[in-house]
């Protein structure tokens, strides 16, 4: 684990920004904000989508950058719409998906304005792999 650097304080920025323009805890119940930065430098933001089988934001901003053709990313990271906007640790469903997609990316972890960053694919070791 690493601590986390300038630019993956802003990547929690962006996070926050995208579920505080979108927050929604009454209808749709959009509550959570994700930002994924790409190994180019391009961010690309998502917050979570409510249903019997909704999507994290963490799959809506990862979804985001590869239809926008992204394929090699560097940082992630998730956090918590309303007031405190702390960052919240992927699902073990957003585990897999990141252990498929970008293994090798970084996860942003930890609350409280104590952040470091874990590799994705420590986070669910003995993944399961279609191949
Ligand atoms: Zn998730």
């Amino acid at each position: 684990m690493t601590k986390i650097d300038a630019a993956d304080f802003e990547l929690i920025e962006a996070a926050r920004a995208a579920i505080a323009a979108n927050y929604d805890g009454q209808n749709y119940l959009h509550t959570v904000g994700a930002a994924v930065r790409c190994v180019n430098g391009r961010v690309y933001v998502g917050v979570n989508c409510y249903s019997l089988h909704g999507v994290c934001a963490e799959q809506v901003a990862l979804g985001t950058a590869v239809t926008n053709g992204e394929r090699c990313f560097s940082t992630i990271v998730a956090v918590r719409g309303g007031e405190g906007g702390d960052v919240l640790p992927p699902c073990g469903n957003c585990r897999q998906m990141l252990a498929d997609y970008c293994p090798s990316c970084m996860v942003i972890v930890g609350r409280e304005g104590d952040y470091f960053k874990i590799r994705a694919s420590e986070l669910l070791p003995f993944a399961y792999k279609v191949i």
